[in-house]
């Protein structure tokens, strides 16, 4: 059945992605993009909070600007896991009815949101960079599409509540106002029903710094020539002490995994400065990039596009230049 619209749908939601007690960067972002619709709007700013032995987050949830944290905290919400992560996020938004729901365009939040948006009967757009209200009170998502050539404005005038994803690093996060109070609500949920065993959690990235947060990051395309010498752009990030990334292309010939693509399919990335080996620079591999710092490429073609949005860039072979710009850092 559909969810009719009713005067008492209310307040900006923000879904709490956590992991080992850290909130996640993008929940930040989301406050502080949240505030701004919140306010606007004139209704409150709230989180959502699921997981085990996670009550304390909820005073820092509130310092960075939510005016309600809802928590659901229960053993079974140890490991995030889809199963009962979007029944409780169903269950919640039916009772309190929130306008609108942001989640962020993380991994499991891929995963969380369409699950949750089906079950509500909603729309939800995925991997929004900016958002408006219309005169209505409408949310207004915009994002990227056909390929990053043109960005579409999305909006959900018929169903409740709105929901939309957010990658990292799309918006600034919110400022800490240490002593900032709110509300905390301790939700009782309804039995859970688990229909998912999670067997093993397996740390992709264990080593090095994680590719979203990095401030430095060194990527590698199809002109680093093979997966063998794709140990030059891990060199090079390791001396620069960065995280190591890749092109679409690279990944699907196998020479690195996925978790490291950059752009339009992959990741969003905003570091102080990325260092772009052997890539052309095609808008799809831009739109993950581009609101670097600092872009410094290397390519052999002086009329590659990267060198377009590049703030230094050096024409030549990957293969003489990555090992010279080791060999400069160590020194
Ligand atoms: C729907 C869709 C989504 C996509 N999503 C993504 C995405 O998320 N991320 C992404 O990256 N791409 C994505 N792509 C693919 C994208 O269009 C490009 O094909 C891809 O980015 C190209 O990767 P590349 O720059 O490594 O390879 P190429 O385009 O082949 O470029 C290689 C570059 O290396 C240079 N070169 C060659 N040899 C050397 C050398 N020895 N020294 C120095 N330079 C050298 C060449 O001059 C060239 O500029 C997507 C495409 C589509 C259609």
């Amino acid at each position: 059945m559909e969810m009719q619209l009713e005067q008492t749908e209310r307040g900006v939601w923000v879904f709490v992605e956590h992991r080992k007690g850290e909130i996640a960067g993008v929940v930040l972002e989301l406050l502080n993009e949240g505030r701004r619709l919140a306010k606007q709007l004139g209704e409150p700013l709230a989180c959502i909070l699921l997981g085990s032995s996670v009550v304390h987050l909820s005073s820092d949830l509130m310092e960075y600007g939510a005016d309600e944290v809802y928590v659901a905290d229960v053993p079974e919400f140890d490991t995030y896991r889809d199963d009962l992560y979007a029944d409780a996020l169903e269950y919640l938004i039916e009772t309190y009815r929130p306008k609108i729901v942001l989640i962020g365009g993380t991994s499991n939040g891929r995963s969380l949101a369409p699950r949750v948006a089906t079950k509500l009967k909603t729309g939800l757009t995925a991997d929004c960079t900016e958002f408006d209200l219309d005169d209505e009170g409408n949310l207004l998502q915009t994002r990227p599409a056909f390929g990053g050539n043109l960005m579409a404005t999305i909006r959900c005038p018929k169903h409740r509540p709105q929901m939309a994803t957010v990658r990292p690093k799309v918006f600034t996060e919110a400022k800490r106002e240490t002593g900032r109070a709110g509300k905390e609500i301790l939700v009782e949920l309804p039995e859970l029903n688990p229909w998912m065993e999670i067997l093993e959690v397996v740390d992709e990235d264990a080593v090095g710094p994680n590719l979203a947060e990095a401030d430095i990051v060194v990527a590698g395309g199809r002109g680093v020539g093979g997966p063998e010498n794709f140990q030059l752009v891990e060199e090079l990030a390791k001396a620069l002490g960065g995280a190591v990334a890749a092109s679409r292309a690279v990944v699907d010939a196998g020479w690195i995994n996925y978790s490291h693509q950059v752009g339009q399919t992959g990741r969003t990335v905003a570091p102080k400065l990325y260092v772009a080996c052997g890539i052309s620079g095609a808008i799809q591999h831009l739109v993950g990039m581009q609101s670097a710092e600092t872009i410094v490429a290397i390519n052999q073609d002086p009329d590659a596009p990267i060198f377009s949005i590049a703030t230094y860039g050096l024409v030549g072979d990957v293969k003489e230049i990555i090992p010279a710009l080791i060999k400069a850092i160590k020194s």
